[in-house]
């Protein structure tokens, strides 16, 4: 079996950022990039233009991003290992991890699998995701498509209220589609939506349809206090119900939160494991951005660096 110094599990920003500082810190690491869920870069393959990232002044598209991200780490001497990991063992050392078709033996893990959003399975979401309907409202929200029109954010969170102020920036107007009479969001939030003179909230309500000819056109929705169905014209719609950590591989072995996530030690990438760090969305329920998993991604490779350095 092969002895690796780093395995890395994931290859959204933070893996590869991940590989690009351990790769120039001469630990070989080796990357499993996933293969299985079609997942190779993760959750930014499937979003369309990337504004915000630093260093793209006239935008990128997130496959071409991560394109960018995993030739950088290819150039700095990363294998890659284009299959999904299935099973890890940390209750020995060196650590096992073990792929769809291959099994290694690692000194250091990190673990960089991300999150994805969840998403409501109606008629309509399949055929109009990414021309109308998104999951991130900070990453598509300044599209064209979506300038000046009525929009629909799914939710009753935090989220859900962030995104819906966020996307009264560019809206003519913002529906808020919640399912009971009440917000989950912090009441601060809360109140800052039910001020919001272009933010109105509809309450029990639940997504029934999504309808339209190229691009999202109308929804209807359940009413389930009036046990009807009613149709809202608008050409956008957000999904703001949650996200699920990729860690269902690591149930038992590590510390996880009750959703999932990983927990880290406060300010680092230690998780509960010595020798197996975490960085990016599988750690991170509050901030989920691109840049913020890149520099947990590095924060990761140089907190390993570190370790080995301290373990001599
Ligand atoms: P969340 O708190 O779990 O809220 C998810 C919302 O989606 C809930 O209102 C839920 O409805 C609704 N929902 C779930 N499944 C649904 C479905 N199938 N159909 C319709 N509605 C559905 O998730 P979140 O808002 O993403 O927040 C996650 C965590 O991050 C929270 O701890 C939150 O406080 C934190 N966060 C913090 C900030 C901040 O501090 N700035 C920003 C964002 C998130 P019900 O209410 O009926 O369950």
């Amino acid at each position: 079996m092969e002895l690796s110094n780093l395995v890395i599990i994931g290859s959204g920003p933070a893996g590869y950022a991940a590989a690009i500082y351990a790769a120039r810190s001469n630990l070989q690491p080796i990357l499993y990039e996933g293969f299985l869920s079609g997942a190779v870069g993760g959750q930014l393959t499937t979003t369309t233009d990337v504004e915000n990232f630093p260093g793209f002044p006239e935008g990128i598209s997130g496959p071409e991003l991560m394109e960018k991200m995993r030739t950088q780490a290819l150039r700095f001497a990363t294998t890659l290992l284009t299959e999904d990991v299935t099973e890890v063992d940390f209750s020995t050392y060196p650590f096992i991890i073990k792929g769809s078709t291959t099994t290694l033996q690692a000194k250091a893990v990190i673990i960089a699998t991300g999150a994805v959003a969840k998403k409501i399975q109606v008629v309509g979401s399949e055929e109009f995701w990414q021309k109308g309907i998104s999951a991130c409202a900070v990453c598509d929200g300044a599209s064209p498509i979506f300038r000046g029109k009525d929009l629909f954010v799914v939710g009753g969170g935090d989220t859900a209220v962030e995104e819906a102020l966020f996307l009264t920036k560019y809206a003519a107007k913002v529906y808020i589609i919640h399912r009971r009479d009440t917000l989950r969001a912090s009441k601060i939030m809360a109140d800052r939506v039910l001020k919001h003179p272009k933010i109105e909230v509809l309450w029990n309500r639940e997504l029934q349809e999504i309808r339209g000819k190229k691009f999202v056109e109308e929804v209807v929705l359940y009413n389930n206090a009036l046990k009807k169905s009613e149709v809202y014209k608008g050409s956008g719609l957000f999904y703001a119900i949650g996200h699920t950590p990729n860690t269902a591989f690591l149930r038992g072995k590590i510390e996880l939160t009750e959703e999932g996530y990983i927990v880290v030690k406060k300010g680092s990438t230690y998780t509960s494991v010595e020798g197996v760090f975490a960085a990016g969305d599988v750690q991170d329920p509050v901030y989920r951005q691109a840049i913020v998993a890149a520099g947990s991604g590095c924060m990761a490779a140089l907190d390993v660096d570190k370790w080995f350095r301290e373990k001599g």
